[in-house]
């Protein structure tokens, strides 16, 4: 199993390609320190979402490796890195099954008051009220319809009632109001707080939270440094 001491994570010479033909990733290089912020940005189809996605092995590198204090995570076991990493992805997957037992799968055995306090810090409670059968209420093709929006404030509460040790977040490019957006941010520098978080960031205010940003172009890094340095 992962060790887990500080949260230090380092991208070594990292390669990835999802077909044989094209290199998605060339040459990633970087390190977070344990409990500091970095953030991702650089346009559309860049790779910001493919980095993320290898951290948790959603996909394995091609080449090179990627450390977790010092362990490489393809010599620890899924299961033991996964309850490490909380992602709250671009798009999340919300199962054909209630509100409730989609957010309580992040913590197995929470309460239903810890529930609402997520769903409340998430600012996503007060939606799932009005609907007819509130946390009962079954997501999907014969239930409610959420936005892309609203699913990721779920797998924000999701992320909250796990209280992983390292956070990934892709962040929303879909705009909510001012007030909303305001809480979420309030949510997530709590969330945050201590914690090594990856963030996928489009908004100005994301990135200047940021200890480091990563600059990514055509999958390379072309710039990382400080708010202040780039
Ligand atoms: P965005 O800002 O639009 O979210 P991104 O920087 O997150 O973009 P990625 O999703 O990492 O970009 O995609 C990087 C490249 O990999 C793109 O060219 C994309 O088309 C390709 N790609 C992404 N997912 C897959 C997949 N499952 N199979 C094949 N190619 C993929
Ligand atoms: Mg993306």
């Amino acid at each position: 199993p992962l060790v887990f001491k500080k949260g230090e994570v380092v991208f070594e010479d990292v390669h990835f390609h999802y077909e044989a033909r094209k290199e998605t990733l060339r040459d990633i290089n970087f390190s977070v320190p344990g409990g500091s912020t970095i953030a991702l940005v650089g346009e559309t189809g860049s790779g910001k979402s493919t980095i993320l996605k290898l951290l948790d092995r959603f996909y394995d590198v091609t080449d090179g490796s990627i450390k977790i204090d010092g362990q490489d995570i393809r010599d620890v076991t899924v299961r033991s890195l996964r309850d490490k990493i909380g992602v709250v992805p671009q798009d999340p997957d919300l199962f054909n099954e209630s509100i409730l037992n989609n957010i309580r799968y992040a913590r197995l055995g929470s309460s239903i008051e810890d529930v609402h306090k997520a769903c409340k810090a998430a600012a996503i409670h007060d939606k799932i009220l009005s609907f007819p059968d509130g946390y009962q209420s079954v997501v999907g093709s014969h239930g409610v319809r959420l936005s892309g929006g609203e699913k990721q404030r779920i797998a924000i509460a999701r992320a909250i009632l796990k209280r992983p040790e390292i956070i990934v977040l892709d962040e929303a490019t879909s705009a909510v109001d001012s007030a909303t957006e305001q809480l979420i941010q309030d949510a997530f520098r709590e969330l945050c707080r201590g914690r090594t978080t990856f963030i996928v960031a489009h908004r100005l205010s994301t990135i200047m939270r940021a200890d480091r940003i990563l600059v990514i172009k055509d999958g390379e890094i072309i710039e990382n440094g400080s708010h202040d340095e780039l």
